[in-house]
């Protein structure tokens, strides 16, 4: 039974908004350490997002976990937390809990079954040291009443506790129950927030694009993909409206708003050298040659039609340069992303420089604690931001 002060509201030692990955995790430790721990959730049911994780079945880690996967206006701050909780822990706790597991490219880890079992997972665990859960509760107040006391009032009632953790998460997928509640907390404890903005987020195209690429949807090709800063090489996926995929998803984390991205559409390939070196059957028409490169449809957006049609013995070494450059440098500006409504993360938040790397405790205000995506911490696709929210949440549940 929790504690009853005088004002009849209940006290507890740790009071953890957001029954999400971070909130989950940090939950199950501080309970570890018999801490008195209560969850709360606006949403009926804890863990949705992770439900949604990895296409259903959650990509929980990464074998190839490192800092420069993240990214942060202070690129070290995450390093701690990443050291002192590994994804080697993390599948540990999988492995307790007989999850069967399998590995994709890039050493993703993801369940074979479902998303559910790592939900299970926290929640049985969560059970285990007693975790208490109060959903489908509104936070209407947050006050700090003392040094280390905070009162938090909900549509089901008045809290106080001793540690405040903040994991409510970032911006993506509104549908869900994604807030700001949590760059409110920061802004009203003045702890700075950088400007949130959706990231592994595919891309829009301009109308004059749209026009001339939305045939091609449903094409995917390995393309390296540049916007000057930061480059990825995996699969573009072009779509009704833009362009989606891993590589797309990955810059859209690095891009601002007008800037153009390079794609090259073929990678490894010598385009100029393979094309003189085709000019052995002349007869051939350009585009046929390509069709052995990229698929036909892709061919017939990039290329010029009448081009295509000329034979190869008709085309100079120059033209030849103009057409590699069309396909291996193949410049073009998004109208945008698609925003928060499908972006898989939210990149900006509340300011590392302000949070202890080791604790999670915001500097300025003993007791306040944020961990997983609210903060300013964002992760490449693969595994990344579910082992933040693991590794962060571990962080604060040691010492909220
Ligand atoms: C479709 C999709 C697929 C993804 N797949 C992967 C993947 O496979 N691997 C990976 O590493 N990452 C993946 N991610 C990212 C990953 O899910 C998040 O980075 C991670 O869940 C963040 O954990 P968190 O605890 O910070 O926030 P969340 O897990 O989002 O939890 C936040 C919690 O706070 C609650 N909350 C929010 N506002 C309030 C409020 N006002 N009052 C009370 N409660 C509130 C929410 O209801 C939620 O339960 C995916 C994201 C999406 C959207």
């Amino acid at each position: 039974m929790s504690a009853k002060n005088k004002r009849g509201t209940e006290k507890k030692d740790v009071i953890i908004i957001g029954a999400g990955a971070s909130g989950l995790m940090c939950a199950i430790e501080a309970g570890k350490r018999q801490r008195k721990v209560l969850v709360i959730d606006h949403d009926k049911n804890p863990g949705r997002k992770l439900l949604m994780t990895g296409g259903g079945s959650c990509n929980f880690t990464n074998y190839h976990i490192h800092a420069d996967n993240y990214i942060s206006h202070n690129p070290h701050f995450c390093k701690s937390a990443l050291s002192r909780y590994t994804q080697w822990d993390f599948l540990s706790l999988v492995k307790k809990h007989h999850i069967a597991i399998h590995e994709r490219e890039h050493g993703q880890l993801f369940c074979i079954g479902s998303s559910r079992e790592i939900l299970n997972l926290l929640l049985s665990e969560c059970g285990e040291v007693g975790v208490s859960f109060q959903l489908n509760s509104k936070i209407e107040k947050i006050e700090k009443t003392g040094k280390r006391d905070f009162n938090v009032r909900t549509g089901q009632g008045n809290f106080f506790c001793e540690s405040l953790v903040v994991a409510t998460g970032g911006l993506s997928i509104p549908s869900i129950g994604a807030s700001p509640l949590g760059y409110k907390i920061a802004e009203q404890f003045q702890v700075k927030v950088w400007p949130p903005r959706a990231g592994l987020v595919p891309f829009t195209f301009q109308k004059k694009d749209r026009e001339k690429l939305s045939a091609l949807s449903g094409i995917s090709v390995d393309a390296l993909i540049s916007n000057g800063r930061q480059r990825f090489r995996e699969n573009i996926l072009f779509t009704h409206r833009g362009l989606s995929g891993p590589a797309a998803l990955q810059i859209s984390s690095y891009w601002q708003p007008g800037e153009e991205l390079t794609i090259d559409l073929l990678p490894d390939t010598d385009l100029v050298n393979e094309l003189k070196t085709h000019k052995q059957h002349p007869r051939r028409k350009l585009k046929s040659v390509l069709a052995e490169y990229l698929p036909k449809r892709l061919v017939a957006a990039m290329i010029q039609s009448d081009l295509a049609e000329i034979p190869l013995h008709m085309i100079s070494d120059s033209q030849f340069t103009e057409i590699s450059t069309q396909l291996r440098n193949w410049k073009i500006k998004p109208s945008g992303t698609e925003g928060y409504r499908t972006a898989e993360v939210t990149v900006g938040g509340v300011d590392c420089d302000a949070i202890s790397s080791k604790t999670m405790e915001a500097r300025e205000v003993e007791g306040l604690f944020f961990i997983g995506e609210v903060l300013d911490v964002s992760g490449w696709l693969g595994g990344y931001n579910l082992q933040w929210a693991w590794s962060s949440g571990w962080c604060a549940g040691q010492n909220a």
